[in-house]
């Protein structure tokens, strides 16, 4: 089970973790928790470390002080016993230095390097398992605090590791077996790692999702449950629609494509492992724990009373990038060439539409890529462009990404055919079209200005 920042924030919210675990641990005795850090402390603590590598101390002593309070609240709502409540303090106590000090040296070397951000970023979490692992103990459940350093090892690609399966396989199911076999809850960190050095680092934003993936298959696990603040996979993000719905199962294709283009409610790595290891996963709703959400298994069922579609994302801060040119007709690894230029910056490119003429290759990015792309692409094209073979490298404005997942679209006629209706009818202006790679989606870029119609317009198919 993996509970996320707003399932933990709070002393209420916390109790009902604790809750949940009590009520789940007689049927699931061997049973994993994974915590993400306090809702908003991940983003504070980055913010806090890359400011002193500025000069300015000042995020840091407000997180710092954020820290001690929330967590004294938390740890106070679950441990009335002053004796044991100090010990755990005491620990987290020298947790907290280490990250003072750490951002203390960063500040004196003018430095935060992807390494150093990940040692101190993954703090949070480092300190809410204890908490857990505290409050189940103050209700006689016997529990583990863990560091998912010690289970999960990695590449040493900071701030983006990926996990190095066989290595952590030996290291998880050796430890998490004496756990089991001491009749405890193991509470392990989400987000963080190590790599073969056993320095920390972490998996991604939002990845505490992908450590429970990790961890259960490393474990062979029956079932992974992501408790969260909604009911499940809803159609479209609540909270830009509001007339989004819970979607009670999808299929692992689908919510691939759903988290991959957007939909937060999953980190998007998550699928890989349990997709391979058959292992059916749950999101549910910690504050609505009778909820049903949303089961997520190899099974793809049709969309619900005839809609058109089951769901629809949007990625925001993106551009698209066109390379066009007449020279590019028909010469050999143009694509491949600028394809390798955009790599060669780290960006990634989660779109991709090609003229069938040759004469242009338009795709999208993430806008803080942008200068260097650009700058990559001048580079690496430079003979091209000498010799008037690529006239025109550019860059839109700030664009949306927009998708639709419905189950085999390709196969379904009429479906891109609503869809294109439903936008027209709504005025909007399709910037580009990305539809074929995947059975199950299609994707269009519209203006930033157009996203909140775009998506009504939509979801108006999915019910
Ligand atoms: P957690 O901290 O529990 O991991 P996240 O904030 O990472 O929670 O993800 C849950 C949030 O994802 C929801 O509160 C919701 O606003 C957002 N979200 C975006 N798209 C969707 C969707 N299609 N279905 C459900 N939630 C979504
Ligand atoms: N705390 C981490 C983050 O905010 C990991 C997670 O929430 O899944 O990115
Ligand atoms: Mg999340």
């Amino acid at each position: 089970m993996k509970f996320g920042g707003t399932s933990v924030g709070s002393p209420p919210a916390i109790r009902q973790v604790l809750e949940i675990i009590t009520k789940t641990r007689p049927d699931w005795p061997q049973m994993v928790v994974v915590s993400s850090a306090i809702y908003g402390l991940t983003d504070a603590l980055l913010e806090s470390a890359r400011q002193a590598a500025a000069g300015n101390l000042e995020p840091f002593q407000k997180t710092l002080a954020a820290i001690k309070e929330r967590h004294a609240d938390l740890l106070a709502a679950l441990v009335s016993n002053p004796d044991e409540r100090q010990q755990v303090w005491a620990e987290l106590l020298t947790l907290i230095n280490g990250y003072a000090n750490l951002v203390q040296a960063i500040a004196v070397l003018g430095e935060a390097t992807p390494r150093a951000l990940d040692a101190v970023v993954g703090l949070g979490e480092r300190l809410i398992v204890r908490v857990i692992a505290a409050g189940l103990q103050a209700r006689r459940i016997p529990a583990r605090a863990i560091d998912a350093t010690g289970l999960i090892v990695s590449d040493s690609h900071f701030q983006a590791a990926v996990p190095l399966m066989p290595e952590t396989f030996i290291k998880a199911q050796a430890l998490l077996e004496t756990v089991f076999q001491a009749g405890e809850v193991a509470v392990v960190t989400g987000f963080i790692a190590a790599n073969q050095q056993g320095i920390p680092t972490t998996l991604g934003r939002g990845g505490s999702d992908y450590s429970a993936a990790i961890l259960a298959v490393a474990l062979n696990a029956v079932e992974v449950w992501i408790w969260t603040d909604v009911d499940g996979v809803m159609s479209a993000d609540p909270r830009l629609e509001p007339e989004a719905r819970t979607i009670s199962e999808l299929s692992y294709r689908e919510v691939a494509e759903l988290a991959y283009f957007g939909a937060k409610v999953l980190h998007p790595r998550t699928i890989q492992p349990v997709v391979e290891a058959g292992i059916t996963l749950r999101v549910l709703n910690t504050f609505h724990p009778h909820h049903k959400g949303t089961l997520i298994s190899e099974r793809m069922l049709d969309p619900e009373n005839g809609a058109v579609i089951k769901a629809v994302t949007a990625i925001r801060g993106v551009q698209l990038i066109t390379v066009a040119g007449r020279g590019m007709l028909g010469v050999p690894g143009v694509a491949a060439r600028i394809l390798g230029a955009v790599a060669s910056t780290g960006a990634t490119v989660p779109l991709i539409t090609e003229a069938s003429s040759e004469q242009s290759l338009c795709f999208a990015i993430p806008s803080e890529a942008s200068t260097a792309v650009l700058a990559a692409l001048n580079e690496s094209l430079a003979g091209e462009i000498e010799r008037g073979n690529i006239d025109c490298i550019s860059a839109s404005e700030d664009v949306v990404i927009v998708t639709a997942v419905c189950p085999q679209m390709r196969h379904k006629l009429g479906v891109a055919g609503k869809i294109f209706s439903a936008l027209g009818d709504s005025a909007i202006n399709v910037l580009a079209i990305a539809h074929g790679s995947s059975d199950v989606s299609i994707s269009l870029v519209v203006s930033q200005a157009d996203l909140q119609t775009t998506i009504k317009a939509l979801h108006a198919l999915a019910s």
